[in-house]
């Protein structure tokens, strides 16, 4: 039996453009692209006639939750929740399951729950915490793709946050492996200087949007960012900021580019999608942290997507159990700081793109090629070229559908894209040649 499948569309996403052709897979992997004719006579053709067949989104922001949290998640509601969505591979933040993944030990742990359980292909971020410099190489031996620190306390005792003392002794161990550090920029002093807008706030107060954003203000990110430049540029290690928020920072970003040191960013879906104005009082369902700012400020950081200066788009997938988003009280100083949105991250950042003139390509670019590149996977994942593993997603642009959150594979269906229209219905979704969805 001939194991060849092949994928037909007028419209492939390859490195240089969108044109129609053939997706030739074997074993695992796209073995050629050809002409939109060439098709064997001895393989199993899949017409996805005028779908756009795109490389399948890299997700390198996920909090899976398990082990030790599994009702905020888990890996098997998490997988089926990126399978629906068009993601192939996710990479598992080292927090909020327990043990985090800072020892080689933990690191074995999460491997164990997560065997037989995962639709996607599943690779794992270790952690920088104070005092675990010495795991740090056998967990890059073990497997781990890089490592993520905290510089605010990061909502979970297990997960202590770093202060420079501690980078300095982990980025040069980092830089010497080539690996990278992925940064929760934000730093507790302005943080800590405007916790008092909660000071005298009654059950109202503590429902006002205004008064979270401003406990977050944009200048711990703007501090956060300059220390991890100029820690980057005395340990040589790579860093990368992890959901940028605050438009504030993009200068500091753009000039760290032009000094060519290895900075990277990202942001997120719904600071792309939501913005200050629109959120109501006592809407806990969009408290993220760092927050979601002003419209102004989301324009902006399209604009960094545009520029380059902005690397790519991750979900930073963040559930929890409903009772910690404290709908009922709608108190936002109190509700779980996280957005669970794994399953509609591709349409919901496509539906912003088409409004502002960006193309199926420049997606592609954001959320499959530089993702794959960050995690290490270059060669690999990412793009539908030769010798490449054939995960893809197979989409319709210009489909749209209102989310409803009944249709969310995620374990919790709460989500601020409730009731929005958004464009981009995955059809299919295949991770190493085999359907996982569709
Ligand atoms: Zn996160």
């Amino acid at each position: 039996m001939d194991s060849r499948v092949v994928l037909r569309s007028e419209r492939v996403v390859i490195s240089d453009g969108i044109r129609p052709a053939t997706v030739h897979i074997k074993e695992g992997r796209i073995e050629r692209v050809g002409g939109p004719d060439e098709i064997p006579p001895e393989s199993s053709l899949i017409d996805c006639g005028s779908s756009v067949v795109m490389p399948g989104v890299v997700d390198t922001h996920v909090h899976v939750n398990e082990p030790g949290r599994t009702e905020w998640e888990g890996f098997e509601t998490a997988t089926a929740a990126a399978a629906a969505g068009g993601v192939t591979t996710l990479v598992d933040m080292p927090l909020n399951s327990i043990p985090a993944t800072t020892t080689r030990e933990a690191l074995r742990a999460k491997r164990a729950a997560a065997e037989g359980k995962c639709a996607v292909d599943v690779r794992l971020w270790g952690g920088v915490v104070p005092g675990n410099a010495a795991e740090l190489s056998g967990l890059l031996e073990d497997g781990v793709l890089g490592f993520k620190c905290f510089l605010v306390p990061s909502g979970v005792d297990e997960f202590q946050h770093a202060g420079e003392a501690d980078l300095r002794e982990a980025m040069p161990v980092l830089a010497r492996h080539g690996s990278v550090l992925l940064v929760h920029a934000e730093l507790p002093g302005p943080i800590a200087a405007a916790a008092r807008v909660w000071d005298g706030a009654g059950p109202e107060g503590l429902r006002e949007y205004g008064r979270y954003l401003s406990s977050r203000p944009d200048a711990a990110e703007v501090a956060a960012v300059e220390l991890m430049i100029r820690l980057c540029r005395e340990t040589g290690c790579r860093v990368h900021i992890v959901h940028v928020a605050s438009a504030e920072v993009l200068p500091l970003l753009r000039a760290a580019w032009e000094e060519g040191l290895p900075v990277t960013a990202e942001t997120c879906p719904h600071y792309l999608t939501f913005a200050e104005e629109e959120i109501p009082d006592g809407g806990v369902a969009f408290k993220c942290a760092p927050p979601i700012r002003s419209r102004e400020n989301r324009e902006r950081l399209w604009e960094a997507l545009r520029d380059g200066v902005i690397d790519l788009v991750a979900s930073d997938h963040s559930p929890c159990p409903p009772e910690m988003k404290k709908a009922e009280s709608g108190s936002f100083r109190d509700a779980w700081g996280g957005i669970a949105s794994l399953q509609v991250s591709l349409p919901a950042v496509w539906t912003g793109a088409r409004e502002r003139g960006f193309t199926v390509a420049d997606v592609a670019e954001w959320m499959c090629a530089a993702p794959a590149r960050l995690a290490g996977l270059g060669g690999e994942k990412g793009a539908i070229a030769p010798g490449y593993d054939a995960d893809l997603v197979v989409w319709d642009p210009e489909a749209s559908f209102e989310m409803d959150p009944i249709r969310l594979r995620h374990r919790h269906k709460i989500t601020p894209y409730a009731g929005r229209t958004l464009y981009g219905v995955v059809r299919r979704t295949l991770v190493g040649g085999e359907d996982v969805f569709g």
